[in-house]
């Protein structure tokens, strides 16, 4: 087995330019020594180029986007294509992220869109998921799971799915300080990938990186990316202070 470690940072829509440019700044110095781990921040559109200008040597750390619109081009106001994205030197795109789904209602129609978009413009994808706490308490976790996957990941083949990563989020760990248990995380990033392998291959669910999000931090990243079918994290909170970040990425 020979998967990518993969430590991602979602900044959400926190930090000013300022900000912003000291953390990269920072995190590019601290995270130096772990040129075998592949770290990817996602910053707020206006500090996109920002970002991957000051990456632009890196070969193991790369910037992106925490949305992109299902449209081409065109009177959208305030949306984002896949294509602007593209010219910034963004290599990467969130898409189904919990808020995006919650807040901004996307469904999955949408998001089949949006991947149609992304790979249009060579972006690589970290499709998220994950189910919600009623869902969890009423053991239909896995069922949800299994829909999510199979509803978007159907329209696509299996060359696609090198360019994705997946995300399991569940939603009752995000922002709340209540993580999965390393059990909890082992047993459903397994059953994602027996869900990958009845879609695709064996092959592809042996290749495929699956990260873990949610309430993910500098105490318990260890024992999280310990486990067997856990290829690294999407990090929230804290992403957002370069010491954190960087003790998560030292946790492998
Ligand atoms: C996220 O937004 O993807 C996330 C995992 O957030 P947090 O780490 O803050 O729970």
């Amino acid at each position: 087995m020979n998967r990518k470690k993969i430590v991602a940072g979602n900044w959400k829509m926190n930090t000013n330019l300022n900000e912003a440019v000291d953390l990269i700044n920072t995190l590019k110095t601290t995270t130096k020594q772990f040129s075998a781990i592949e770290k990817i921040v996602f910053p707020p559109f206006t500090f996109l180029k920002t970002v991957t200008d000051s990456l632009q040597n890196e070969t193991s750390f790369f910037a992106g986007a925490q949305n992109c619109s299902e449209y081409v081009k065109g009177a959208y106001t305030g949306e984002v294509s896949a294509e602007m994205l593209s010219s910034v030197k963004c290599k990467f795109v969130l898409v189904g992220h919990s808020e995006r789904r919650t807040y901004f209602k996307e469904t999955d129609e949408q998001l089949v869109l949006k991947i149609q978009q992304a790979f249009k413009n060579n972006l690589q994808v970290i499709f998220c998921f994950g189910e919600v706490l009623e869902e969890r308490k009423s053991e239909k976790h896995f069922d949800t799971v299994k829909k999510q996957l199979e509803n978007v990941l159907k329209n696509f083949s299996e060359k696609d799915i090198d360019k994705i990563y997946l995300a399991y989020e569940p939603v009752w760990a995000i922002g709340t300080g209540e993580t999965a248990t390393p059990q909890q995380a082992q047993e459903m990033h397994a059953y994602v990938r027996k869900v990958i392998g009845e879609i695709f291959s064996n092959k592809a669910a042996e290749n495929i990186s699956i990260l873990y999000g949610g309430s993910c931090n500098a105490q318990n990243a260890k024992e999280l990316f310990a486990c067997a079918d856990v290829d690294g994290g999407l990090i929230g909170g804290a992403s957002l202070k370069a010491d954190d970040f960087c003790k998560i990425i030292a946790s492998f």
